[in-house]
């Protein structure tokens, strides 16, 4: 398989999400949040808890958060629409590329007029599973508001919306994940992806692998969506890709080589980023 280097580090591919969120639900049914969460408040008034899976044994040194960088994290799946705070909990160091990753956010976005970004909405950082999940190094990323009013919801699949605005804007979230963290996996990426961003710490640093899945098909739904390529999103990097792809580094003036070189990569994911929230061709 062309991203079999993405295969054994993100941990996710062998295992059915839509299951895992359905097993969620299911445990929310048999045990209230209202009720789970009674033990904690005492400890941490003002929060609710998260399921179980989410919670990191005491071994494992994790910090737990409900804002990055002063932005609340909510958490949609059992109740659409809730701003009560969670304790979330991943790696310092994971913790302090998500501080790196939304002040990105705030940067690119601001200068379309979105206005501050408001809250995010997570599905989980650490969850108890294999892979990067499980090392506290990953998050899920269910979508993001700005002050202004505007969304990005990839748990609403804006990657497929027929506005081309939304896809564009899904596109630019994508890309600042893609600026600082790596694998990023995305809705066409595969089914289990289809409702929410996955980044993490899988296959630093960041650059574009021509043999990844998760880079190849991000690229071609970028090139397709800001330039019309036209190109299939099947995740194999032919000479139509090539193309597209060179025709997009020379129009946002990139120099270097984004597969080697991860600053070049950043910054062409910058570019994107802007075109995306600014909702420009390039
Ligand atoms: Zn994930």
């Amino acid at each position: 398989m062309r991203d079999q280097a993405a295969r054994p580090s993100t941990g996710e591919q062998g295992l059915n999400r839509r299951a895992l969120i359905g097993g969620l639900g299911a445990a929310a049914v048999a045990a209230p949040f209202a009720g789970a969460s009674v033990a904690r408040a005492a400890e941490a008034p003002g929060t609710l808890a998260l399921p179980s899976e989410m919670e990191a044994p005491r071994a494992l040194a994790m910090k737990t958060f409900s804002r990055i960088d002063g932005t609340p994290v909510y958490y949609w799946r059992s109740n659409r629409g809730n701003t009560a705070l969670r304790n979330w909990q991943c790696t310092q160091a994971f913790y302090d590329r998500l501080v790196v990753w939304i002040r990105d956010l705030r940067d690119l976005s601001g200068d379309a007029g979105a206005g501050n970004v408001s809250f995010l909405v997570s599905a989980g950082f650490y969850v108890n599973k294999p892979g990067q999940h499980g090392q506290g190094t990953a998050m899920d990323l269910d979508l993001v508001r700005w002050a202004g009013g505007r969304q990005s919801s990839p748990l609403d699949r804006h990657h497929a919306a027929g506005d081309r605005t939304l896809r564009r804007r899904y596109l630019a979230v994508d890309a600042v994940c893609r600026r600082r963290f790596r694998y990023v996996l995305d809705g066409w990426y595969n089914s289990a992806h289809a409702d929410h961003i996955h980044a993490d710490f899988g296959g630093l640093p960041t650059v574009c692998e021509k043999g990844s899945r998760s880079d190849t098909v991000f690229v071609q739904a970028m090139c397709n969506n800001f330039m019309g390529s036209g190109l299939a999103v099947d995740g194999a990097w032919g000479p139509l890709t090539q193309s597209a792809f060179d025709r997009a580094k020379s129009r946002l003036n990139i120099t270097g080589n984004p597969h080697t070189n991860y600053s070049v990569w950043r910054t062409m994911m910058a570019r994107v980023a802007r075109h995306g929230f600014g909702d420009q061709a390039f």
